[in-house]
């Protein structure tokens, strides 16, 4: 079988020593091997969130993460503040809807990221203190938009309410001080830019967010932390766990450990700026407005017309590249090109060079190697050689 380069904004790439772990011999999942793992994925994973506090791994995709973080900390009738900035930031309000809680909502326009004095004014209007809770994306995948997580953060402080954070995609690309910062819970999951196969979530716990465990009355069984919690302190999981993912994302951690978390910054920065200026030279027009751009997905429309299914088709079916399309009002308008996984320099050259092929063979004029001309500085960065 002929291998996609997956340029999704995920599943991704991942690398074969990682595919390898995970099709290692199964072990009993109540045993002092799987501990190990287990404890040491979590260890791994406390930096990377920014906190001393208590991380869970739950047997899910992120949807069930952020479900998980809802109803362990609010209740019916609850009233929390959702700052949707696209698809995925309006799913955690309809998470919130679905248990009964009484969802506001600040605006923002498509391609901005959430302003932090808007956010401010809302919080300070709420005099009463009704607001309990406010849901925040980290990164919209549906718009390639990434908010400034410290600003929002300086945002909610004097309000006090509760914050959760939806970071599945901006977990480990990007910058995530969830003490500092005074998040009291933070999901992220296993197939974005941790390279491993879907299957595992990541659920970091604030010791405020904990103390409301006992008294939030979200009706839970499955995903209820408090027994997460319990079973990981003894190196388990309350129920099964999907295991061969829990070894494909240990030795996932291994490689993202080795590198170190600032290159893993420094790589999904340089790669979106060079897709980016790529996609720019070719006269597609970015979804992120300025100051708002993601480092894990570009999203944008393309240039003459040309339809965003038919390109993102050409580009499999004739180069072996999967980029993704757009999600409900963007579908059919835009492309999404992720930036995260086990890919290299080249495979993001490749792509953007395949990328003008195709708006060629899709009729459009194009100069050869616009693209990747424009992209160079970016994409070499600091692999750039002076002679
Ligand atoms: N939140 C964001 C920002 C995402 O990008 C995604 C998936 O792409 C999700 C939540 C949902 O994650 P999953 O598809 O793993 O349930």
């Amino acid at each position: 079988m002929a291998t996609t380069l997956l340029l999704l904004p995920g599943p991704v790439m991942v690398a074969p020593e990682v595919l390898q772990a995970a099709a290692r011999p199964l072990v009993d999942h109540r045993g002092a091997d799987f501990a190990e793992s287990i404890a040491r994925i979590t260890s791994r994973l406390r930096p990377i969130f920014g906190t001393q506090g208590d991380v869970v791994l739950l047997g899910s995709s992120g949807t069930g993460a952020m479900e998980a973080a809802l109803v362990n900390t609010f209740s019916p009738g609850d009233v929390v503040l959702s700052c949707p900035v696209g698809v995925f930031g309006r799913r955690f309000a309809a998470i919130a809807r679905a248990h009964g809680c009484s969802v506001e909502v600040l605006d923002t326009p498509l391609g901005n990221a959430v302003d932090p004095q808007a956010l401010a004014r809302r919080l300070e209007a709420d005099v009463h203190r009704r607001i309990a809770g406010v849901l925040l994306t980290h990164n919209e995948t549906s718009t390639g938009v990434q908010n400034d997580l410290a600003a929002l953060a300086s945002a909610i402080r004097p309000h006090g309410a509760m914050t959760l954070v939806d970071s599945v995609s901006g977990f480990g690309a990007a910058p995530m001080q969830m003490d500092a910062w005074g998040f009291d819970v933070v999901v992220a999951a296993s197939q974005k830019a941790l390279a491993a196969p879907p299957g595992l979530a990541m659920v970091a716990v604030s010791e405020r967010a904990k103390r409301r465990f006992d008294t939030a009355r979200g009706a839970r069984f499955s995903f209820d932390l408090a027994r997460a919690l319990k079973a990981a302190a003894d190196g388990q999981t309350p129920w099964t766990p999907p295991i061969s993912i829990v070894f494909a994302l240990d030795a996932a951690l291994n490689l993202y450990a080795s590198a170190g978390v600032e290159a893993a910054f420094e790589r999904h920065g340089r790669y979106a700026a060079a897709l980016r200026a790529a996609l720019e030279a070719l006269n597609f027009e970015l979804v992120s407005r300025p100051g708002a751009h993601s480092v894990t997905v570009v999203a944008a429309r393309p240039p003459n017309a040309v339809s965003a299914t038919a390109l993102k088709q050409r580009l499999r079916d004739a180069y072996g590249i999967s980029v993704g399309g757009g999600q409900e009002e963007l579908a059919g308008a835009i492309v999404r090109v992720g930036t995260m996984g086990a890919i290299s320099d080249a495979d993001v050259g490749g792509a953007i060079c395949a990328i003008e092929f195709a708006l060629g063979d899709l009729g459009v004029p194009v100069e050869s190697g616009r693209a990747i001309a424009a992209a160079s500085s970016a994409l070499r960065g600091a692999h750039a050689v002076a002679v």
